[in-house]
């Protein structure tokens, strides 16, 4: 389905949706984030990007699985704490992030469907906002096969064509956000439709930075396992995990019980991000590691996201969102590391 919505009436639109949970990106302390409201003037669409992904909402960074109490020594009573039963709203979902969680789909819906993720992920709409200009100068969506208004993994895409929305639906979930509000969206014109072809192909042409030849990394990265190329590449790292906890597509988790009381013992299972670049994280319970190393750790991150996840789903495990080099503390640029992974040797 294919509308356009006037800027002034999308708190309208939003006061229709108040019976769903509401969240909008905020700027709070120099950072932009996913924060929940009941303000419908709150929603905006005008942002660069956010430190964290709406991947934070789907998958939060710490949840309780179970509560326990074992008051009866030997027969604990346990308690399954599910999601809660409430539908849910992203406005301003880059198509970046949006098709990341097409990525966690996967890992999170395979042999093994995680309840706690697909609760959140069935009963959430995601509503995009095209990137008609890049949020940040490190994005490169174009060169992982996605686009600045990918589709992927939304309900709703929003463009900004100046005093309106094009709003384009995908999903059954997506027409019911705007039967819910129906007399607000009109049919777009010629023009409008004019406008949004413009806007798209110059949106593609303001994403500067870019990987060459992609198709030849995966290959290389097979015959690089041992190289001492990532020594020298990890030298600077320190360890800090920024890159992984802030990438949209990383999945990886602990699960920790939380003792509250000793007497009688009562606890909650939790389970938190976890990430490839902690030293613990392979550490087994003998005292050997098998990634021992700040080496070790940058290979794993650049080896699942360019090789093992393309051998296993056929795609990149990164969107070109960005954030990993943008916020990495000392600079250790992603696309660098795979220009030179690319030309190593050549
Ligand atoms: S953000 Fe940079 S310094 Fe921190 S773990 Fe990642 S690569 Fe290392
Ligand atoms: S690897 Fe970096 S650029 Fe790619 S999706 Fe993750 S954070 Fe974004």
């Amino acid at each position: 389905m294919q509308k356009v919505l006037t800027k002034k009436s999308l708190p309208q639109w939003v006061k229709k949706l108040l019976s769903y949970t509401i969240y909008t990106p905020v700027e709070e302390d120099d950072h932009w984030n996913f924060v929940a409201t009941d303000n419908p003037e709150d929603i905006n669409l005008d942002y660069p990007l956010t430190t964290l992904s709406p991947k934070k909402i789907i998958f939060p960074q710490r949840e309780i699985f179970l509560e326990f109490c074992d008051s009866t020594e030997g027969n604990p009573e346990v308690k399954e704490v599910l999601p809660a039963e409430k539908s849910a709203v992203i406005f301003g979902v880059r198509p970046c992030d949006a098709k990341a969680l097409t990525f966690t789909d996967k890992v999170f819906g395979g042999d093994f469907k995680d309840i706690y993720y697909w609760k959140r992920r069935n009963q959430t709409t995601l509503v995009g906002i095209s990137c008609n200009t890049p949020p940040y100068t490190n994005c490169f969506c174009v060169s992982v096969n996605g686009s600045p208004y990918s589709k992927e993994g939304l309900d709703i895409l929003l463009t900004d064509l100046g005093d309106k929305y094009f709003v384009e639906t995908y999903t059954k979930k997506g027409e019911k956000l705007l039967n819910l509000a129906k007399g607000l969206f009109k049919s777009p014109t010629a023009k409008d439709k004019k406008d949004l072809e413009k806007i798209r192909i110059d949106s593609k042409k303001k994403i500067k930075r870019q990987i060459k030849n992609i198709k030849k990394i995966p290959p290389k990265l097979k015959e690089m396992f041992d190289s001492p190329f990532w020594d020298e590449e990890s030298m600077s790292c320190l360890r800090c995990g920024i890159c992984t906890y802030l990438c949209p597509t990383c999945h990886c988790f602990d699960i920790n019980d939380e003792i509250t009381s000793s007497s009688p013992i009562k606890g909650k299972r939790i389970r938190t991000w976890d990430t490839c670049q902690f030293p613990d994280f392979t550490m087994h319970s003998s005292g050997h590691n098998p990634r021992p190393d700040k080496a070790s750790r940058l290979r794993q991150r650049i080896l699942h996201k360019f090789l093992y996840f393309v051998d296993r789903y056929q795609n990149y495990q990164c969107t070109g969102c960005g954030r990993c080099i943008s916020l990495c503390p000392v600079g250790i640029d992603l696309l660098e590391v795979l220009d030179k992974v690319r030309d190593y040797g050549s």
